[in-house]
């Protein structure tokens, strides 16, 4: 997908006010291509994210009988940001909240302003410069511990920017606080910024950074707010003020948009669409529409979404902050309150997906070179089988206090033998519905034997993406290769799918891929029976594929596989489905 203006010879000069190319006729604005990983149509003036100020001089130094109230000034620095975060985190709800509170607390750390104050008394820095250097290292020290953690690198980068603009009385950087909708332009956003985000007033995000399972990706998709990811050029394309208009289906953005189609866009957002729970084609092909959920709380949005059921319960996300394996009470008590929002219901329970991204210090090595491709998921059992053991025996447990239908699958398997294996060890708990994850290509590619074992199998996108393309998933410079349409990952759809249909197994996706509306009609039309997502995206795919016959799904579907490029297979099924247009998507 080219992150250039759009068309086959289209220059990749843009006249940043008018996003017009070089030599067009005046007036006549190219839209500039990112990466949709929201989708929805919206229009607003540009609001920038207020960058961070950048390195503080190392000098004047600070006289010896200054040094001490230079040093405190640093502890109250950090108090003033702790509390503004922790003001910010009562005024919203749910996971922004807790990211707020989260950030509060790095904030609240007293490592940092320990380190940070030994450097003013001891090397005489101005308070501002021992910050900066303080959480230099301290985000070395994590970025070093890899995956999650180094993630969380980035937040200290945020929390350090807050203080030093605390100290210089300068505007926090961030979000500026508006009281008319905007479009936010940034870089990237750090998660504290994300979590602010009013979804009444951010009407829609644009990022140079950022893949489609980025925190930004993520989290626009779960407000419902459009979002164009990997946009190169900007924020500096695309300047405060300046009307445009974004779809985050389509991945483009226009600067001085058509008046008539920044009305019709407006008029398309407001119109509020719900699932009435029962996932179909226009000629009646039911496709179980499910959702993703990370804990108990998701689990009550996701019921009171519509939901029909569960699709992927990332047990693990119950468990990230441990350092031990939790008792199989306490994991019984935790997947029973999930599983008691779903009566009569599917539910679909993965066993802990620890390592790379998601490393659980009770499993997982930090010292592996490639985490990613190291012991992660169902690979963990060859180190630890009790842990796996422990977790299918709560889930048993859980799953006799309550009337839904518990399916459980596994993470990463990559053979046969896992497959054997991991159905084995459910059939002890007397769980009889297990099924694999395909995420690793030589899971797709023999899904024939692999389901002639277990009872289902369920494809994450995200994943299997990032192995087929070998793009790293968190890897905002190779968005457009981090991309399901890609496709060489929907040939890898397709060949579960005749897997599936020849052992007669049913086969859903629960990656990101699912909740795009456009590529949920190509998955239908591959012969995937479920589809697992954020609860936002439901009432999204569900009147897409209630607007297009299985004929029609099966058509794009071939026409996707058959694209050459991600660009090419987007553009073929757009192409086809004008109710995407209709519906603002
Ligand atoms: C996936 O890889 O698509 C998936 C659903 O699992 P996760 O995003 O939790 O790795
Ligand atoms: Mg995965």
């Amino acid at each position: 997908m080219s992150t250039q203006a759009a068309g086959e010879d289209a220059p990749d000069t843009v006249t940043p006010s008018t996003g017009a190319p070089a030599g067009a006729p005046a007036g006549v604005a190219q839209p500039l291509h990112g990466v949709g990983v929201s989708p929805g149509l919206a229009a607003g003036p540009v609001a920038q994210v207020r960058p961070p100020a950048g390195e503080p001089p190392a000098g004047p130094a600070v006289a010896e009988e200054q040094a001490e109230a230079e040093a405190a000034r640093i502890a109250a620095a950090a108090d003033a940001v702790r509390s503004a975060l922790e003001q910010a985190a009562t005024t919203v709800e749910g996971e922004r909240r807790e990211l707020l509170e989260t950030t509060a607390q790095m904030a609240a750390d007293p490592t940092l302003v320990k380190s940070a104050s030994a450097l003013v008394r001891a090397e005489h820095l101005p308070a501002p410069r021992a910050v900066w250097q303080a959480a230099g290292k301290v985000a070395e020290q994590l970025a070093a511990l890899g995956g999650y953690m180094a993630e969380r690198a980035k937040d200290v980068a945020d929390v350090r920017n807050r203080i030093i603009a605390e100290l210089t009385g300068q505007p926090m950087p961030g979000v500026p606080q508006r009281s008319e909708p905007f479009v936010l332009v940034a870089t990237d956003l750090a998660p504290a910024d994300t979590a602010l985000l009013d979804p009444a007033l951010v009407r829609a995000i644009v990022t140079a950074e950022g893949g489609p399972t980025s925190h930004t990706a993520i989290l626009a998709r779960a407000l419902g707010i459009p979002a164009v990811v990997g946009l190169a050029g900007a924020p500096a394309a695309l300047p405060e003020g300046e009307l445009v208009l974004v779809d985050g289906g389509a991945g483009t953005v226009e600067l001085s948009p058509d008046p008539e189609r920044v009305r019709r866009a407006e008029e398309r957002r407001t119109v509020v669409r719900t699932f009435d729970g029962r996932g179909r084609t226009a000629d009646g092909h039911e496709v179980a529409l499910l959702a993703n959920v990370g804990d108990p709380d998701g689990a009550r949005a996701a019921a009171e979404a519509g939901a029909q059921g569960v699709g992927l319960f990332r047990t693990e996300f119950c468990f990230l902050d441990r350092t031990e394996e939790p008792g199989i009470d306490e994991q019984a008590e935790q997947y029973r309150r999930v599983l008691e929002q779903f009566p009569g219901k599917k539910v679909v329970v993965r066993t802990l997906d620890a390592g790379a991204d998601k490393p659980l210090p009770f499993v997982t090595d930090a010292e592996e070179a490639n985490p990613a491709l190291g012991v992660r998921g169902l690979r963990t059992a060859r180190k630890a089988p009790e842990v796996l053991e422990n977790q299918l025996a709560a889930i048993a447990r859980a799953a006799g206090t309550t009337s839904a239908d518990v399916w459980v699958m596994a993470p990463m398997v990559a053979t046969v033998p896992e497959t054997e294996e991991f159905v084995a060890a459910c059939e002890r708990h007397g769980l009889r519905t297990a099924g694999v994850m395909v995420e690793v290509p030589s899971a797709a590619l023999l899904a024939g034997p692999i389901l002639a074992r277990a009872s289902f199998a369920s494809i994450g996108t995200n994943d299997l993406t990032q192995y087929a393309m070998a793009a790293d998933r968190l890897l905002g410079s190779l968005a457009e290769l981090s991309d399901p349409w890609q496709p060489a990952v929907l040939r890898l759809v397709e060949s579960t799918c005749l897997g599936g249909a020849q052992q007669s197994r049913p086969v859903g996706v629960c990656g990101e891929a699912a909740a795009d509306p456009a590529l949920a009609v190509v998955l239908v039309g591959l012969g995937i029976s479920s589809l697992s997502m954020t609860p936002r995206a439901l009432a999204d795919v569900a009147a897409v594929l209630a607007a297009t016959d299985l004929a029609t799904c099966r058509r794009l579907a071939r026409a996707a596989v058959d694209a050459e490029s991600a660009a090419d297979a987007r553009a073929r099924v757009r192409e086809g489905l004008p109710v995407l247009a209709d519906l603002g998507l």
